[in-house]
Protein backbone atom coordinates (compact mmCIF):
# COMPACT_ATOMS: atom_id res chain seq x y z
CA UNK A 1 0.00 0.00 0.00
CA UNK A 2 0.79 3.57 -0.78
CA UNK A 3 -0.35 5.44 1.83
CA UNK A 4 0.90 8.90 1.11
CA UNK A 5 -1.43 9.03 -2.07
CA UNK A 6 -4.22 6.65 -1.11
CA UNK A 7 -6.38 5.44 1.05
CA UNK A 8 -6.57 1.57 2.29
CA UNK A 9 -10.10 0.06 1.21
CA UNK A 10 -10.91 -3.36 3.06
CA UNK A 11 -14.45 -4.16 1.25
CA UNK A 12 -16.71 -7.52 1.89
CA UNK A 13 -18.38 -9.57 -0.64
CA UNK A 14 -21.12 -11.34 1.46
CA UNK A 15 -22.64 -12.45 -2.23
CA UNK A 16 -25.72 -14.55 -1.80
CA UNK A 17 -25.28 -14.83 2.16
CA UNK A 18 -26.28 -13.23 5.28
CA UNK A 19 -29.69 -12.74 5.93
CA UNK A 20 -30.88 -9.53 7.30
CA UNK A 21 -32.71 -11.02 10.35
CA UNK A 22 -28.10 -11.63 11.43
CA UNK A 23 -26.78 -8.45 10.24
CA UNK A 24 -27.03 -7.22 13.92
CA UNK A 25 -24.97 -9.18 15.37
CA UNK A 26 -22.33 -9.13 12.76
CA UNK A 27 -22.13 -5.51 13.28
CA UNK A 28 -22.23 -5.28 16.67
CA UNK A 29 -19.06 -7.61 17.05
CA UNK A 30 -17.65 -5.95 13.82
CA UNK A 31 -17.10 -2.67 15.38
CA UNK A 32 -16.08 -3.82 18.61
CA UNK A 33 -13.56 -5.69 17.10
CA UNK A 34 -12.26 -3.18 15.08
CA UNK A 35 -12.50 -0.13 17.27
CA UNK A 36 -12.68 3.35 15.35
CA UNK A 37 -10.44 1.98 12.69
CA UNK A 38 -9.16 5.14 11.08
CA UNK A 39 -6.83 3.47 8.81
CA UNK A 40 -9.13 2.84 6.53
CA UNK A 41 -11.99 2.58 4.42
CA UNK A 42 -14.24 -0.60 5.32
CA UNK A 43 -17.31 -1.56 3.19
CA UNK A 44 -20.38 -4.41 3.31
CA UNK A 45 -21.63 -5.51 -0.12
CA UNK A 46 -24.74 -7.44 1.26
CA UNK A 47 -27.68 -8.51 -1.27
CA UNK A 48 -30.06 -6.11 -2.61
CA UNK A 49 -32.11 -6.73 0.45
CA UNK A 50 -30.69 -6.60 3.22
CA UNK A 51 -28.39 -2.76 2.38
CA UNK A 52 -31.13 -0.82 4.43
CA UNK A 53 -30.95 -3.22 8.06
CA UNK A 54 -26.81 -3.40 7.05
CA UNK A 55 -27.33 0.26 6.46
CA UNK A 56 -28.51 1.20 9.62
CA UNK A 57 -26.58 -1.50 11.69
CA UNK A 58 -23.61 0.41 10.54
CA UNK A 59 -24.70 3.88 10.80
CA UNK A 60 -22.02 6.15 12.74
CA UNK A 61 -19.30 3.54 12.09
CA UNK A 62 -16.30 3.31 9.58
CA UNK A 63 -18.31 1.15 7.66
CA UNK A 64 -20.33 1.73 4.19
CA UNK A 65 -22.29 -0.24 2.55
CA UNK A 66 -22.40 -1.15 -0.58
CA UNK A 67 -24.47 -3.44 -3.44
CA UNK A 68 -23.31 -6.22 -5.32
CA UNK A 69 -24.66 -5.38 -8.80
CA UNK A 70 -26.61 -2.17 -10.31
CA UNK A 71 -28.54 -2.15 -13.86
CA UNK A 72 -26.95 -0.67 -16.53
CA UNK A 73 -30.13 1.11 -16.99
CA UNK A 74 -31.74 4.57 -15.32
CA UNK A 75 -35.28 3.12 -14.95
CA UNK A 76 -38.37 1.32 -17.00
CA UNK A 77 -39.32 -1.99 -17.66
CA UNK A 78 -36.04 -3.66 -16.36
CA UNK A 79 -37.77 -6.14 -14.28
CA UNK A 80 -35.73 -7.93 -11.41
CA UNK A 81 -33.30 -4.87 -12.13
CA UNK A 82 -32.21 -2.46 -9.40
CA UNK A 83 -31.17 1.37 -10.73
CA UNK A 84 -28.18 3.28 -8.89
CA UNK A 85 -30.40 6.02 -7.85
CA UNK A 86 -32.57 3.36 -5.97
CA UNK A 87 -29.44 2.24 -4.47
CA UNK A 88 -28.35 5.13 -3.03
CA UNK A 89 -31.57 6.07 -1.93
CA UNK A 90 -31.46 2.44 0.26
CA UNK A 91 -28.04 3.73 1.66
CA UNK A 92 -25.53 2.07 -0.68
CA UNK A 93 -22.66 4.39 -1.34
CA UNK A 94 -20.44 1.52 -3.53
CA UNK A 95 -21.17 -1.29 -5.81
CA UNK A 96 -19.77 -4.20 -7.03
CA UNK A 97 -19.27 -4.02 -10.95
CA UNK A 98 -18.08 -7.05 -13.72
CA UNK A 99 -17.81 -9.23 -10.96
CA UNK A 100 -16.39 -12.91 -12.06
CA UNK A 101 -19.73 -14.45 -11.07
CA UNK A 102 -21.58 -11.68 -13.14
CA UNK A 103 -19.30 -12.21 -16.16
CA UNK A 104 -19.66 -15.90 -15.88
CA UNK A 105 -23.26 -17.34 -14.34
CA UNK A 106 -24.88 -14.14 -15.95
CA UNK A 107 -23.41 -13.49 -19.16
CA UNK A 108 -22.46 -10.12 -18.57
CA UNK A 109 -19.73 -8.39 -20.88
CA UNK A 110 -17.18 -5.50 -20.77
CA UNK A 111 -19.67 -3.20 -22.94
CA UNK A 112 -22.38 -3.70 -19.70
CA UNK A 113 -19.62 -3.66 -17.30
CA UNK A 114 -18.63 -0.27 -18.40
CA UNK A 115 -22.76 0.98 -18.96
CA UNK A 116 -22.97 -0.10 -15.50
CA UNK A 117 -19.91 1.85 -14.34
CA UNK A 118 -21.04 4.98 -15.92
CA UNK A 119 -24.52 4.20 -13.97
CA UNK A 120 -22.50 3.90 -10.53
CA UNK A 121 -21.04 7.04 -10.97
CA UNK A 122 -24.07 9.00 -12.28
CA UNK A 123 -25.67 8.40 -9.42
CA UNK A 124 -22.54 9.20 -7.29
CA UNK A 125 -22.24 5.55 -6.14
CA UNK A 126 -18.36 4.48 -6.15
CA UNK A 127 -18.00 0.98 -8.31
CA UNK A 128 -15.21 -1.68 -7.49
CA UNK A 129 -14.69 -2.77 -10.85
CA UNK A 130 -13.40 -6.70 -10.86
CA UNK A 131 -11.04 -7.81 -13.25
CA UNK A 132 -8.71 -10.69 -14.01
CA UNK A 133 -8.23 -14.22 -15.65
CA UNK A 134 -8.70 -17.57 -15.35
CA UNK A 135 -6.41 -20.03 -14.69
CA UNK A 136 -6.56 -21.19 -18.92
CA UNK A 137 -5.84 -17.50 -19.29
CA UNK A 138 -3.69 -17.55 -16.86
CA UNK A 139 -1.39 -20.41 -18.22
CA UNK A 140 -1.84 -19.62 -21.73
CA UNK A 141 -0.04 -15.70 -20.83
CA UNK A 142 -2.80 -13.61 -21.63
CA UNK A 143 -3.21 -11.72 -18.13
CA UNK A 144 -2.15 -8.46 -19.17
CA UNK A 145 -3.87 -8.17 -22.33
CA UNK A 146 -7.31 -9.71 -21.13
CA UNK A 147 -7.23 -7.01 -17.83
CA UNK A 148 -5.95 -4.12 -20.08
CA UNK A 149 -9.47 -5.21 -22.32
CA UNK A 150 -11.44 -5.41 -18.78
CA UNK A 151 -9.79 -1.66 -17.44
CA UNK A 152 -10.21 0.08 -20.70
CA UNK A 153 -13.52 -0.88 -21.49
CA UNK A 154 -14.68 -0.81 -17.95
CA UNK A 155 -13.29 2.90 -17.99
CA UNK A 156 -14.47 3.90 -21.21
CA UNK A 157 -16.38 7.30 -21.29
CA UNK A 158 -15.96 8.12 -17.39
CA UNK A 159 -14.77 11.81 -17.31
CA UNK A 160 -11.33 13.05 -15.50
CA UNK A 161 -13.52 14.19 -12.92
CA UNK A 162 -15.03 11.28 -11.94
CA UNK A 163 -12.30 8.67 -12.19
CA UNK A 164 -11.17 9.73 -8.87
CA UNK A 165 -14.02 7.72 -7.41
CA UNK A 166 -13.28 4.13 -8.89
CA UNK A 167 -11.72 1.52 -7.58
CA UNK A 168 -10.20 -1.53 -9.64
CA UNK A 169 -10.17 -5.14 -7.78
CA UNK A 170 -7.93 -7.36 -9.19
CA UNK A 171 -9.21 -10.97 -9.07
CA UNK A 172 -8.09 -14.05 -10.95
CA UNK A 173 -10.62 -16.37 -11.19
CA UNK A 174 -9.12 -19.68 -10.29
CA UNK A 175 -8.02 -17.79 -6.38
CA UNK A 176 -12.00 -16.91 -5.61
CA UNK A 177 -13.76 -19.34 -2.91
CA UNK A 178 -10.61 -21.88 -3.75
CA UNK A 179 -8.29 -21.16 -0.82
CA UNK A 180 -5.24 -20.96 -4.27
CA UNK A 181 -3.84 -17.14 -4.14
CA UNK A 182 -1.00 -16.00 -6.41
CA UNK A 183 2.32 -15.83 -4.75
CA UNK A 184 1.85 -11.28 -3.41
CA UNK A 185 4.41 -10.49 -5.67
CA UNK A 186 2.42 -11.68 -8.91
CA UNK A 187 -0.69 -10.00 -7.56
CA UNK A 188 1.19 -7.09 -6.92
CA UNK A 189 2.52 -7.16 -10.60
CA UNK A 190 -0.36 -7.74 -12.06
CA UNK A 191 -1.98 -4.41 -9.67
CA UNK A 192 1.07 -2.53 -10.83
CA UNK A 193 -0.04 -3.54 -14.70
CA UNK A 194 -3.23 -2.11 -13.60
CA UNK A 195 -1.95 1.15 -12.34
CA UNK A 196 0.27 1.28 -15.71
CA UNK A 197 -3.05 1.01 -17.68
CA UNK A 198 -4.97 3.72 -15.52
CA UNK A 199 -1.84 6.01 -16.00
CA UNK A 200 -1.75 5.92 -19.77
CA UNK A 201 -5.15 6.82 -20.08
CA UNK A 202 -5.51 9.44 -17.14
CA UNK A 203 -1.72 10.49 -16.29
CA UNK A 204 0.47 9.73 -12.86
CA UNK A 205 -1.65 11.84 -10.92
CA UNK A 206 -4.84 9.82 -10.99
CA UNK A 207 -3.22 6.68 -11.69
CA UNK A 208 -1.43 7.19 -8.51
CA UNK A 209 -4.99 8.28 -6.65
CA UNK A 210 -6.75 5.16 -7.83
CA UNK A 211 -7.36 2.38 -4.88
CA UNK A 212 -6.31 -1.01 -6.55
CA UNK A 213 -7.92 -4.13 -4.33
CA UNK A 214 -6.84 -7.68 -4.44
CA UNK A 215 -9.50 -10.40 -3.80
CA UNK A 216 -9.29 -13.87 -4.24
CA UNK A 217 -9.08 -16.54 -0.83
CA UNK A 218 -7.70 -13.14 1.11
CA UNK A 219 -7.56 -14.03 4.68
CA UNK A 220 -6.00 -13.68 7.86
CA UNK A 221 -2.80 -15.54 7.37
CA UNK A 222 -1.95 -13.97 4.03
CA UNK A 223 -3.60 -10.68 3.87
CA UNK A 224 -0.67 -8.61 5.47
CA UNK A 225 1.80 -10.28 3.20
CA UNK A 226 -0.13 -9.09 -0.15
CA UNK A 227 -0.98 -5.82 1.47
CA UNK A 228 2.28 -4.87 1.93
CA UNK A 229 2.96 -4.64 -1.93
CA UNK A 230 3.00 -1.22 -2.67
CA UNK A 231 0.24 -1.43 -5.31
CA UNK A 232 -2.01 -3.45 -3.61
CA UNK A 233 -4.43 -1.12 -1.33
CA UNK A 234 -6.68 -3.23 -0.27
CA UNK A 235 -8.74 -6.51 -0.25
CA UNK A 236 -11.93 -7.39 -1.64
CA UNK A 237 -13.16 -10.76 0.22
CA UNK A 238 -15.80 -12.94 0.03
CA UNK A 239 -15.55 -16.21 2.40
CA UNK A 240 -13.25 -14.77 4.83
CA UNK A 241 -15.93 -11.68 5.29
CA UNK A 242 -19.21 -13.91 6.74
CA UNK A 243 -17.65 -14.23 10.31
CA UNK A 244 -16.79 -10.73 11.77
CA UNK A 245 -13.65 -12.18 13.58
CA UNK A 246 -12.13 -13.17 10.33
CA UNK A 247 -13.19 -9.54 8.55
CA UNK A 248 -11.45 -8.24 11.32
CA UNK A 249 -8.51 -9.77 11.37
CA UNK A 250 -8.05 -8.27 7.57
CA UNK A 251 -9.21 -5.08 8.88
CA UNK A 252 -6.58 -5.14 11.61
CA UNK A 253 -4.14 -6.02 9.04
CA UNK A 254 -3.84 -3.28 7.02
CA UNK A 255 -3.29 -1.05 10.24
CA UNK A 256 -0.16 0.46 9.27
CA UNK A 257 1.81 -0.43 12.10
CA UNK A 258 1.47 -3.87 10.55
CA UNK A 259 2.79 -3.51 7.25
C1 LIG B 1 -15.01 -12.67 -4.27
O1 LIG B 1 -15.98 -13.36 -4.54
O2 LIG B 1 -14.92 -11.50 -4.68
C2 LIG B 1 -13.95 -13.25 -3.45
C3 LIG B 1 -12.80 -12.65 -3.39
O3 LIG B 1 -14.25 -14.43 -2.80
P1 LIG B 1 -13.26 -15.28 -1.85
O4 LIG B 1 -12.63 -14.32 -0.89
O5 LIG B 1 -14.14 -16.28 -1.18
O6 LIG B 1 -12.25 -15.90 -2.74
Amino acid sequence: MNRKYRSAVIAANWKMNMSPSIVKAYAEALKSLIGPARWCDIVICPSFVTIPTATKAFRSSRVSIGAQDVSAFDAGAYTGDVSARQLAETGARYVIVGHSERRSRFGEDDLTVGKKVRAALGANLRPIICVGESREQREAGVTENLVTLQVKSALAGVPDAQIRRVIIAYEPIWAIGTGKTPTAEEAGDVAAFIRAVVRKKYGARVARAVPILYGGSMNEENAQELLMQPDIDGGLIGTASLEAEMFASIILAAKPDNT
